[in-house]
């Protein structure tokens, strides 16, 4: 599947049916499978030969979608995991334990930075934020010796700041850490990580990859371009694993995949329902569609709601002005999705005065599915901070997120216009 672009993995890639089996992934909803031979079940367990033993570690219907999203990115190996937020906490539990730092932009999804900054440090695992926009020299002061990844996003939630791959990856080189990437807001059909130097992708699957606000997941992506072996920061890569049979992982030729899946699924059972896998499968059939679309509508209503006597500023890469419009061309030149912010003129009742006037856009936490949603954090998911801590987080009082949907571009604009018409 390697050679074929990315529409075609997307309607192809994860699932081969051969004669006389059905053509979609089947739902395997079964805890486990059974064996004949005694032999045959070892060898399963001592990684000998590929197959499924038990749902908690692998299952046909997740193989599926982690093979499609895996082939996308790259990579040598998908993980599906129960949501984005476990394949990020695997992630990092997989390389990073007590003693250990991470380093993180500070421009993450919240419940990212939540888990960063206060659900790791209780495990003794310490992140060092940085702002993506600082110059690598102040961003490489935060690597120590016991630095064991660097976490960014590829366009952040819901900054909308664009990555600047090639300075953090040469960081990332530099030093000999690994650098992940999470992926959800882009996803692999608008930027592909690897390409730009990122050795683990990690999604939201919940989000464009679903499409379709029916499935919670998420995908670790190992692109095997990362080299363990030898490398003195990743010693649990490099001595036996006792509570594996003494597996080395770096000797491996999918280390990380390996030891994620091995030990860390096994340990925290954060995999992937067949259910979920199967709908997530089936929604990322029409990814490369539907992110044409998600772009192409997004920067219609970009450069309306830019001309808006009512709007004070929008941020979507796609505007000349946007400060991240140079590196969305490098990076994602194709399209630049669908997520976007703007501020409208006017109070907080303001806003809530505009989001309750909107007729097709509905009030959501959700983002990044087929339907256009919107948010306004300063009266929902930030409303405990103030006037100030709201400007410092960078969500200022009347910040709107819109998620764009694939609805015809003159129904969305018609919707915010009536709105913006009523305040
Ligand atoms: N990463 C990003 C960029 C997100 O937007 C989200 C959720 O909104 C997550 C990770 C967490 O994913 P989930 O909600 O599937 O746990």
């Amino acid at each position: 599947m390697k050679n074929y672009k990315q529409d075609t993995l997307c309607v192809q890639a994860g699932y081969s049916p051969k004669t006389g089996e059905a053509r979609i992934p089947p739902i395997s909803q079964s805890t486990t499978y059974v064996y004949e031979k005694t032999q045959d079940m070892a060898d399963l367990f001592d990684l000998k030969s590929d197959g499924y033993f038990y749902t908690r570690l692998a299952n046909p219907t997740v193989s599926a979608f982690e093979g499609k999203v895996s082939a996308l990115e790259g990579g040598v190996c998908g993980i599906g995991c129960a949501s984005g937020m476990s394949a990020t906490a695997l992630t990092v539990f997989t390389v990073a334990g007590a003693g250990d730092n991470i380093l993180s932009s500070q421009a993450v999804y919240g419940g990212t930075y939540n888990l960063f900054s206060t659900t790791l440090p209780k495990l003794g695992i310490e992140c060092r934020f940085f702002n993506p926009d600082d110059p690598a020299e102040e961003i490489e002061k935060l690597i120590d010796d016991k630095t064991r990844i660097i976490f960014t996003e590829t366009v952040a939630n819901p900054a909308i700041i664009v990555l600047d791959f090639d300075k953090i990856s040469a960081i990332a080189q530099k030093y000999g850490v690994l650098f992940a990437v999470d992926n959800t807001l882009a996803t692999p059909v608008l930027c592909r990580p690897k390409d730009f130097g990122a050795n683990i992708i990690i999604h939201s699957s919940s989000k464009y990859l679903d499409g379709h606000a029916a499935a919670l997941g998420g995908v670790i992506v190992d692109c095997g371009n990362f080299k363990f072996k030898g490398n003195e920061r990743y010693s649990s890569f490099n001595t036996p694993d006792e509570s594996y049979h003494g597996l080395v992982y770096a000797d491996l030729p999918v280390a990380f995949g390996t030891k994620c899946r091995a030990q860390m699924m096994r340990d925290y059972g954060a995999i992937m329902s067949p259910q979920n896998a199967f709908l997530s499968y089936i929604g990322s059939d029409t990814l490369a569609l539907r992110m044409e679309r998600h772009s192409s509508n997004a920067r219609a209503v970009a450069e309306y709601l830019n001309k808006h006597p009512k709007i004070d500023w929008v941020l979507h890469p796609s505007l000349k002005d946007n400060k991240y419009h140079k590196l969305a061309q490098k990076y994602m030149p194709d399209g630049q999705g669908g997520m976007m912010s703007f501020g409208i003129k006017g109070s907080v009742e303001t806003c809530a005065k505009f989001m309750e006037a909107l007729k097709l856009i509905t009030q959501e936490t959700h983002v990044a599915d087929v339907r256009s949603c919107v948010l306004h954090p300063a009266s929902t998911t930030h409303r405990q901070l103030s006037e100030e801590d709201l400007v410092k987080a960078g969500v200022p009082h009347n910040l709107i997120r819109l998620s764009v949907g694939i609805e015809n571009p003159s129904d969305i604009i018609a919707d915010l216009e009536q709105a913006l018409e009523q305040i």
